[in-house]
């Protein structure tokens, strides 16, 4: 096997599933990992806990420089990829080229989108990706500020959860009239809105902020329809891009995020790209099994091309709010009258089950209340396994 050099740009979760499944394949590669953040690698969904004060600084970072260099790896840490060439196969960094490279994987990720209305550039406005930013939220809510959470997603959600678990009364801004139309029907949105008010969470539903108010610190909001609110925090959870400017200084296809064919290979040769900064097929990411499964791909395909295609992941979430056990998988509306519906609901003891399916199998689901029900589920859903739609979700 030939030893190859490999530089990836980025280390998030994609970069550190590459780096481990190329040494699988290649023990002897060289990698060099490359990342605009001061800390080694950490799990995002564990930002949450630690604004939550449930865990601390240290015990977020997973792996620091020494483990990249006990895989013969080097990290440059607080470096900031400016450029690709991809001729001479170099990643440009602020102040040095670094060639020579056999194969670059570009693993960007992706950063907050922020709507583009007055006064998001007030004292007191944040977003939520990365370690710095957990912290300076961290410094900056007390009990006795108001948050507003912009965005009823999941990110949205989890944060407001987190904020009311160190004692503040947050509020939920949403522009529609329910909570995660995406993973959710209306029975279940209703239900969770019933839990997390039970937590001190407010909602603000059908309310679109037109401009965060105050002077140099933030006030407060108001909506199109002119409805203020007071408040010194808001944070906007409202959807990500993915990070295309390295691959754009390549003149490497983008579109809605980096272009890569079913190789995870972009439009130049030896160039991969995976994880949330990637499109396949008109999609992007914006999850960790499509940030592993793509990152598993490209790897195959930098160390020996053509091994592995990628096919797509079915979307799945899990709400990590302390007391509350939200899944959802796939399709949770029928898309059709070819689709079958199989519905349970225990509002006794908060649960709520509903799988679409076709030709009996599961094709996605909703389980709330349920661990064990929605690790079946899931398996079904991976499995393709046909099921009885009657009995699925029997006592
Ligand atoms: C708070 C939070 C909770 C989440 N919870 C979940 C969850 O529970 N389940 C789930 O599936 N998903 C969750 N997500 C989404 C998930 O974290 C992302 O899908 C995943 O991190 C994508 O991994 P990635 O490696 O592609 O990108 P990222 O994790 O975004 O990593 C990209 C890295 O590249 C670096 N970078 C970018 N541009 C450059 C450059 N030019 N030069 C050098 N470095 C650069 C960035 O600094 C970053 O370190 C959550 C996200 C957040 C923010």
């Amino acid at each position: 096997m030939i030893s190859l050099h490999i530089g990836i740009v980025g280390n998030g979760v994609t970069a550190v599933t590459a780096l481990r499944e190329i040494l699988k394949l290649d023990p002897e590669s060289k990698i060099e990992v490359f990342t605009s953040e001061p800390y080694g690698y950490y799990i995002r969904p564990k930002l949450i806990e630690f604004l939550a004060g449930r865990i601390d600084e240290q015990s977020i970072v997973q792996f620091g420089s020494d483990w990249y260099s006990r895989k013969n790896a080097l990290l440059h840490l607080s470096t900031q990829v400016v450029g690709i060439d991809p001729k001479e196969m170099a990643i440009q960094t602020q102040d040095q080229i670094y060639d020579g490279f056999d194969r670059i994987l570009i693993s960007t990720g992706s950063r907050p989108f922020v709507p583009p209305i007055p006064g998001t550039d007030k004292i007191g406005m944040f977003v939520l990706r990365t370690l710095n930013d957990a912290k300076s939220i961290k410094a900056a809510i007390s009990p006795s500020k108001k948050v507003f959470i912009v965005g009823g997603g999941i990110l949205g959600i989890e944060i407001a959860a987190a904020v009311a678990s160190t004692g503040g009364a947050p509020t939920v801004i949403s522009n529609i009239d329910r909570l995660l139309p995406a993973q959710l029907d209306e029975i279940a949105s209703s239900l969770l809105v019933d839990l997390l008010q039970q937590m001190g969470i407010s909602f603000e539903f059908n309310y679109l902020c037109a401009e965060i108010l105050g002077q140099e610190e933030v006030t407060g909001v108001i909506s199109t329809e002119g409805k203020p609110l007071d408040g010194e925090i808001v944070i906007a959870a409202t959807g990500v891009r993915p990070n295309m400017d390295v691959a754009k200084s390549a003149d490497i296809a983008c579109d809605r995020g980096i272009t890569v064919d079913s190789h995870m290979q972009t439009s130049a040769d030896g160039i991969f790209a995976a994880g949330d900064c990637a499109e396949w097929n008109g999609i992007c990411g914006g999850i960790i099994p499509r940030a592993v499964e793509t990152a598993k791909v490209a790897a195959h395909n930098m160390i020996d091309f053509g091994t592995r295609v990628y096919n797509g992941t079915i979307p799945s979430n899990i709400l990590k709010v302390a007391g509350i056990d939200l899944f959802s998988i796939g399709e949770v509306t029928p898309p059709s009258k070819e689709f079958d519906v199989a519905t349970r609901l225990d509002a006794d003891r908060g649960r709520y089950y509903k799988a679409v399916l076709k030709d009996n199998v599961i094709v996605g689901a909703i389980i709330l209340g349920d661990r064990k029900m929605a690790l079946r589920i899931q398996k079904l859903v991976r499995s393709g396994e046909t099921v009885d739609d009657q009995s699925l979700f029997s006592q």
